[in-house]
């Protein structure tokens, strides 16, 4: 058996085998599909759970694992109905969309990923881990790593960016974080969607992606590995194909490169239902449609009820082995093994933890603090930030008093009823120091529909457009500063929501000019799952925060960054366009040989280029403002370690993400105009500086060549240290390897 994660010690191991080969020694093949099926729980109360036709499905060992089941109370009746009712009594495995955040939301995977903050989002992810098992769940579908390079996608919302060296960074964080040494307050990650599901053509959810093995290794696969180098328990397939083959059916995919490339040894679910969509992709009936999955790798049926209705039949048929069954019965009950399952089925079903260990002080404080490290300032022209707690202060739009969607996409364990809304807080926050008003101002857009089906179960009333904005300029009028809390509400980003354009929507736009025309300073909140075209804005509003979801606690953090209690320090992860049409933009393109020059600002005739619209994004990767500014020294390199000076030049003392960029000048194939290498977060005070020094070890060098060999070819290599990825702000050397 082959050891990854350095986890799970050997001896352990051993014992494990024994263990499992004994009982599996005493299953039928029926117990052994029953390991192998999940389906959704009721999330209902206990008496509804006693009809439940998943409590005989458990009892008869035709159902191993149960997902979305909130809650002690029905989880011990399913997990009673295991041990006691099954006639082996496996324990249940529990899974739980725990994406940021159980109870206590942390800001959305993008928003966390702008902190650049390791250390906080493993903690993150560890606080998670700890709610949730404290309220039954052992299992999580996160984290998803799927690098996204569009923002129409609206599960970009999801994954941390487009970078695969920071998406590296930060799936291990996350593995990190849930699992540690899976103790009773750990559960076990899912690393998805394996793989490309960010390759959506268009950015359009469940579209076909089309992708030469070259780019999978260098720049989609990375995070994957990484995730399962750090020790992931498991993975889900994705529901997209991958050569032409959906994900749960390519063994290519989950077995070669997954199991044997990278050694790892966890077991692999299906999304929802994709056994069932391998019908739709056109590769036969469910009976097919489980036998090739079966065949490439997967483990687990995530909602299809394939394997459990056709493998006993297929099994006859000759067309799967028994071997292919053990073989993946075995692995989820080393799951159900490693998570100390067997030593003890309730292990995390002790009622008396939710009360102590579920959005705590402490969780909310941390909570607070990587939102407010999530936000990015984009604009702050004549220092319009941060106010002062003074004078009379409008806040105004329609995510300004907005409870329900204060967590953003994915947070199905939320308790929304618990969270403040911006204006609580800010009210809280200004606590007769200044005097606040507030007006809705407008609806999110102008079309009821549109705003129906962007709110999903999260709706917001739809309110009488005219009356909403006269309420607006009445208290803008009188103010000395406007907030506007605007964008998109929760659901229009996430599973689901791709847009075809990524404007600020009509009624917001329109308010906000009504607004500006009063003369007075206005800042806006740009509440967003994904990155928002602000051409316009950025030309006419002074000042501009993306505050994404910040999660359960972001109306105090918007409060504590605005009112300066709190220096901005978020860095984009994901290229902001001028325009929807440039999509997918990212910064780590590949050259053409028709180059534009980044920054040019005249259209070239037969370059690579639009001509209505330049090429350079809005705001780049890496970007963001502090009230604070920092000054970067040339670079210094001396043998392998490149050196920068960082000094505070402005008035506060503030964090720094200090970014490493490398371009490989001649290669065997063409290479990205520059690379996201390494970077640092750091903490000047005013005036300080500090040298921050960046090793140029061989594997920042090295690529997959075109014969999918990860090499290191000598020349010579730009290295660019800056505070964003832009060239204008970047200092260069060349290093050259012999
Ligand atoms: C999503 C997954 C999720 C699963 C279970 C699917 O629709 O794509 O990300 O983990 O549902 O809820």
């Amino acid at each position: 058996m082959v050891l990854v994660s350095g986890l799970y010690s050997q001896a352990q191991d051993q014992k494990m085998d024994t263990f499992i080969s004994q009982l599996m020694a005493r299953m039928t093949t029926e117990e052994k599909l029953g390991q192998m099926n999940l389906l959704p729980g009721t999330s209902a109360t206990t008496g509804e759970l006693k009809n439940s036709p998943l409590l005989k499905l458990v009892a008869e060992g035709k159902l191993g694992t149960v997902l979305n089941q909130k809650g002690v109370e029905g989880i011990r009746q399913l997990q009673d109905a295991a041990v006691k009712k099954s006639r082996l009594g496996i324990p249940l495995l529990i899974g739980m969309d725990v994406i940021h955040g159980y109870e206590t939301i942390f800001p959305i995977p993008l928003g966390m990923s702008c902190s650049w903050d390791l250390k906080a989002i493993e903690q993150a992810a560890r606080i998670a881990a700890k709610e949730a098992t404290a309220d039954g769940i052992c299992w999580t579908y996160s984290p998803m790593v799927d690098i996204a390079l569009d923002a129409r996608w609206g599960r970009i919302a999801e994954g941390n960016g487009e970078d695969p060296f920071l998406g590296c960074r930060i799936a291990e964080a996350l593995v990190k974080g849930y699992q540690s040494n899976y103790g009773p307050e750990n559960m076990m990650a899912c690393v998805k969607h394996y793989a490309l599901y960010g390759g959506a053509e268009a950015g359009r959810d469940y579209n076909t992606v089309d992708m030469s093995h070259i780019r999978m290794y260098n720049q989609f696969f990375p995070p994957y590995e990484a995730a399962a180098k750090a020790g992931a328990g498991s993975f889900m397939t994705s529901f997209n194909i991958v050569d032409y083959i959906p994900a749960t059916a390519n063994k290519w995919l989950i077995d070669d490169v997954l199991r044997r490339q990278w050694a790892w040894d966890g077991f692999v679910v299906t999304d929802y239902g994709a056994i069932g969509e391998i019908i739709k992709h056109g590769l036969g009936n469910l009976s097919q449609a489980s036998t090739l999955a079966l065949k490439a790798g997967t483990d687990m049926d995530m909602c299809s009820e394939g394997f459990i209705n056709t493998l006993g039949q297929s099994l006859k048929e000759g067309k799967v082995s028994m071997d292919d069954i053990d073989r993946a019965c075995r692995r989820v009950l080393e799951a159900k093994y490693k998570l100390g399952l067997f030593d003890d089925p309730y292990r995390f079903l002790d009622e008396k933890r939710r009360d102590k260990d579920i959005y705590t002080a402490e969780h909310r404080q941390a909570a607070r603090q990587l939102a407010a490290e999530s936000f990015v300032l984009l604009k702050n022209e004549n220092r319009t930030l941060p106010l002062k707690k003074q004078g009379k202060i409008a806040l105004i739009g329609p995510m300004a008093d907005n409870r329900i969607n204060m967590a953003g996409t994915w947070a199905p364990t939320a308790d929304n009823e618990k969270y403040a809304t911006l204006k609580e807080a800010m009210e809280q926050a200004l606590a007769g120091r200044a005097t606040l008003t507030y007006a809705q101002g407008c609806n999110f857009t102008s079309d009821s529909v549109l705003q129906k089906d962007g709110g999903f179960y999260r709706p917001t009333p739809f309110g009488n457009a005219a009356r909403l904005k006269r309420e607006a300029l009445t208290i803008a009028r009188e103010a000395d500063v406007i907030i506007c809390a605007m964008g998109e509400s929760a659901e229009m980003s996430g599973e689901s929501s791709s847009r075809a354009t990524l404007e600020i929507f009509d009624v917001q736009r329109e308010l906000l000019e009504a607004l500006l025309e009063l003369g007075k300073p206005v800042i806006v909140l740009n509440f967003a799952g994904r990155p928002t075209v602000l051409t316009w804005e950025q030309a006419h509003v002074p000042a501009i925060l993306q505050v994404w979801f910040g999660g359960s606690e972001a109306g105090d953090a918007i409060c504590d960054v605005i009112f300066g209690d709190k220096v901005p320090s978020g860095k984009l992860t994901t290229s902001m366009p001028q325009a929807t049409g440039q999509e997918p933009l990212y910064y780590n393109y590949l050259p053409t040989g028709r180059p534009v020059g980044e920054g040019r600002t005249d259209f070239s005739k037969f370059g690579s280029n639009y001509f209505d619209v330049r090429n350079d994004p809005l705001y780049p990767f890496g970007f963001g403002l502090s009230y604070t500014t920092f000054s970067y020294s040339d670079i210094s390199l001396n043998g392998r370690k490149a050196s920068v000076t960082v000094t505070n030049t402005g008035d506060y003392d503030a964090d720094e993400i200090v970014q490493l960029y490398i371009h490989d000048v001649v290669a065997s194939i063409t290479r990205p105009v520059k690379e996201l290498k390494g970077f640092e977060r750091i903490h000047l005070k005013k005036g300080e500086s500090r040298i921050v020094t960046f090793d140029i070890t061989d594997d920042l060098l090295k690529f997959y060549n075109h014969n999918l060999e990860y090499v290191l070819e000598p020349g010579d290599f730009e290295i660019m240290i800056g505070p964003d990825s832009s060239l204008k702000h970047l200092k260069k050397a060349v290093l050259t390897i012999p």
